[in-house]
């Protein structure tokens, strides 16, 4: 019998312009050579997209920002206030200036940002503590109601959206120790906050828009180390996009879809485990899929921004309820072929196949 593996993805991580680094353990890994978005266009000019959860440029939100300017769309971002100051700070420093040149040569601008924290839907719920807090204080509305109106009298009536954002204070405890508050914490943030935006922005945005958020294969399978009741959470987020595209389609000709993606060194998941100057956990799940996958290429978050932009566009008109896998395909393996128990057996590949490189 096979053991089975906890599934996982490739990857690398990359700012969206720069590769700054690769895990890639796995023999023969290719670092792909960047998406470039020529031929058939992915046309989103004269569309405007707000992207929820951007603070920095390793993450998946950075890329799916970058390839919807590029596709021609006005591009707006939500960032959580604790993180807020960080990112204005290396927007206006000028240290991020790299990473905001599109796929043209040309530099996009920075994108308008809002202070968002989405586990907050109206300014009621708000508990002082946090309200005095000195990262909130100051930064003006920041609860979803609040920001959607917002953007709907700063642009009108908006087309695309996209939840990239996640949070689970207890992801590194197993679901047999997750408390009760760390679960709920885990789903109000990473999942409730899509059906809220949904919820909020859908009667301010175009007929024919689209949604888009961001899951994992722990929503599907195990992945053990991805603890705190994350895994539940990416599983209702799936749940939820597929009656959404019932909902938002009939209500008012909306698409919504998900991607699940493979693993990338984002400062989320960065963050799930791994003492400083450690091999992370996240760094663990880029080799294992590096050496397991069925694509022996590095993933990279233009990657995920390329299939989001295209998901986003015109061109998926018709797709809705959906969710891609974009992860160099890991998520189809049962078996890893460099688990410890399979040492020693000799897999009859690379096959002997015409034309196959040595
Ligand atoms: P990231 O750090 O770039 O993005 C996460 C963002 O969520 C951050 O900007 C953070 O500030 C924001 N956030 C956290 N709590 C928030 C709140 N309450 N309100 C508003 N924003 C909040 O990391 P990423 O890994 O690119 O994550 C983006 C999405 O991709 C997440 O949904 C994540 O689960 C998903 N994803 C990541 C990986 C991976 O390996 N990195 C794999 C599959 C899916």
């Amino acid at each position: 019998m096979l053991s089975l593996a906890p599934l996982f993805f490739g990857f690398a991580m990359r700012s969206p312009t720069t590769i700054h680094t690769t895990m890639g353990a796995a023999v023969g890994v290719q670092r792909s050579a960047g998406v470039q978005l020529s031929g058939l266009p992915i046309d989103c000019k004269g569309k405007v997209a707000f992207v929820a959860g951007v603070a920095d440029s390793s993450g998946y939100g950075w890329s799916i920002v970058k390839h919807l300017a590029a596709a021609g769309a006005t591009v707006v971002v939500g960032t959580w206030p604790p993180v807020l100051g960080i990112f204005e700070k290396s927007l206006k420093s000028g240290k991020l200036d790299e990473d905001l040149i599109l796929p043209d040569g040309t530099k996009m601008d920075p994108p308008k940002i809002y202070a968002l924290d989405a586990t907050f839907d109206y300014p009621e719920d708000v508990p002082e503590d946090v309200k005095t807090n000195k990262r909130y204080a100051g930064v003006g509305s920041y609860t979803i109601s609040e920001v959607a109106d917002q953007v709907a009298k700063d642009y009108g009536k908006i087309d695309i959206l996209v939840h990239s954002l996640a949070n689970g204070p207890e992801v590194q405890k197993p679901l047999m120790q997750v408390s009760r508050n760390g679960y709920l914490a885990a789903s109000s943030a990473s999942a409730y906050s899509m059906v809220s935006l949904a919820q909020k922005f859908g009667p301010h945005m175009n007929k024919g828009g689209a949604i888009l958020a961001l899951s994992f294969v722990a929503a599907e399978r195990v992945v053990p180390g991805y603890g705190g009741g994350m895994s539940s959470a990416k599983s209702q987020l799936e749940s939820d996009m597929r009656v959404l595209s019932f909902e938002l389609g009939r209500a008012y000709g909306l698409r919504i879809n998900t991607i699940s993606a493979g693993a990338l060194k984002s400062r989320a998941a960065s963050a799930i485990g791994g003492a400083r100057g450690e091999k992370t956990y996240i760094e663990y799940c880029i080799d294992y899929s590096e050496a397991n996958a069925p694509l022996q290429r590095t993933l990279e978050a233009d990657d995920v921004g390329a299939a989001a932009a295209f998901l986003c566009s015109p061109l998926a008109a018709a797709i809705t309820g959906v969710n891609l896998y974009v992860d160099n395909g890991i998520q189809v393996m049962a078996a890893s072929i460099d688990a410890a128990s399979f040492q020693g057996y000799k897999f009859s590949y690379p096959f002997d196949t015409p034309g196959m490189p040595k």
